[in-house]
């Protein structure tokens, strides 16, 4: 066995990290083998502390839509850098983020920044309770929307029961206020307004999945949840942390035309650096503090380097110098992947469903179509543990679960692409 540094780092890290992660998807448990460390990354390429380079599909898990590293949103770090690195008071880059996200997402009339997109989903929540005066909410199943009490529910065994904790440390009567329902199913949605009437205040979902692997709604689902939860005066949250600025400028509720009462942003938003947004309807917003009776606050909400970062980034999708649209371009990237892994699976006779989008897809060994968890499950993630590492050992990096979107970005366009579809092929051919 040849000396490697990121085994030497990771035996390390299990010393004192727990699980030597700080963030568990990244330990590889559910593909197995041990985690690589990267020193550096650049365009479409990460450059691991062995000095291999891998063609990446993780795009640090959603926010690199140009691309590692891009000279631009660089250049806007450094320069806001000059000034200082946080104030503890109203800063100019704030307003003109708050002008960007309004234009981009019209639902958004204004907005609060924060520094995750657990917390954005955490306050919209909050905020939500504290507008409708009500206490149940509603998630579906296979929807991540960060790692809150509230939203680390599992669902309970019948579509109407109570969520129960999916994490220790959750008090079940915390679960009990999260109802559970499978995604994609409006019967079920309905059912549950109708047996607790006037106590839901929200539902939240993310609109197009993108943390059990990648799944869309059908034709008609997003308006019947926009219908039920106006019918009921519960309000609508659209989770667009990882969608929002990657489906579109103005994210799903811009592609799918529906309009959320509350949005969470986060990932793109932050150039790579740490934010989370949440923001909708001026008359629920003013419910926040200082306005109003709800809490929310940070620190170093609203950092000067994370907006300028941010700004640079969104930016950069009006007008990246191309003279094309990123999304187009992104969308024919998405084809290429979708096409290639279809056409090689095809070939080797292993039944496969590739979902995708612009520049989001997910690989699911199944002969089952995919619209929710349970049929997420149905997809053969030993198959993909193999295929996985198959694709690393030749240079390309795709996330490390049967479970997980990929992502593309802009630089990968060109010969990242081509490479990338033959290796996967390959990894494919000989599974
Ligand atoms: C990543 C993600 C979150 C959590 O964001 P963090 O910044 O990791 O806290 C919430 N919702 C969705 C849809 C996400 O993809």
């Amino acid at each position: 066995m040849t000396h490697s540094l990121s085994d030497d780092l990771f035996a390390r890290a299990l010393q004192l990290i727990p699980g030597g992660v700080n963030s568990p998807v990244r330990a590889f448990r559910s593909v197995g083998g041990a985690p690589f460390f990267v020193k550096a990354a650049r365009g479409a390429t990460l450059i691991t502390a062995d000095d291999r380079e891998l063609i990446d599909f993780v795009c640090t898990w959603g926010p690199a839509i140009h691309g590692h590293n891009h000279p631009v949103i660089k250049a806007a770090i450094a320069a806001a850098l000059e000034n200082g690195t946080s104030f503890g008071t109203p800063n100019p880059y704030e307003v003109e983020m708050a002008e960007l996200i309004t234009r981009f997402v019209p639902s958004i009339q204004k907005v609060r920044m924060c520094n995750s997109g657990t917390e954005a989903t955490m306050s919209a929540i909050r905020l939500a309770r504290g507008f409708t005066r009500r206490d149940k909410i509603i998630k579906f199943a296979g929807c991540y929307h960060g790692h809150s009490d509230s939203l680390l529910i599992k669902a309970g065994s019948g579509a109407l029961t109570h969520g129960h904790p999916d994490s220790a440390g959750v008090p079940a009567s915390f679960a009990r206020e999260t109802i559970v329902l499978p995604y994609n199913d409006t019967v079920a949605l309905d059912a549950a307004f109708a047996a607790n009437p006037g106590q839901i205040a929200c539902v939240i979902l993310e609109p197009y999945c993108g943390n059990v692997g990648f799944i869309m709604p059908d034709a008609g689902y997003l308006a019947a949840v926009r219908a039920v939860t106006t019918q009921h005066g519960a309000l609508l949250i659209f989770d667009e942390v990882m969608t929002g600025f990657r489906i579109a400028k103005g994210g799903v509720q811009e592609r799918e035309s529906i309009v959320p009462d509350l949005t969470c942003l986060g990932k793109i938003i932050g150039g790579g650096l740490p934010v989370g947004a949440f923001g909708g309807r001026s008359d629920i917003m003013d419910c926040l503090a200082p306005l109003g009776p709800v809490y929310q606050a940070g620190t170093l909400s609203g950092n000067p380097l994370a907006m300028a970062a941010g700004i640079a980034a969104l930016r950069l999708l009006e007008d990246d110098g191309s003279g094309t649209s990123p999304y187009s371009r992104l969308d024919r990237l998405g084809r290429q992947v979708r096409d290639a892994v279809l056409a090689a699976a095809h070939a080797k006779g292993l039944p496969a469903q590739v979902p995708q989008c612009g520049s989001m897809f997910s690989i699911f060994f199944t002969a089952t179509p995919v619209r929710d968890y349970a049929t997420a499950l149905t997809g053969d993630a030993k198959l993909f543990a193999r295929f996985f590492h198959a694709c690393l050992a030749r240079g390309v990096y795709l996330a490390p679960s049967a479970y997980e979107a990929g992502f593309i970005s802009t630089a990968h366009d060109g010969p990242a692409i081509d490479r990338a579809c033959e290796i996967m092929s390959r990894a494919i051919a000989e599974l």
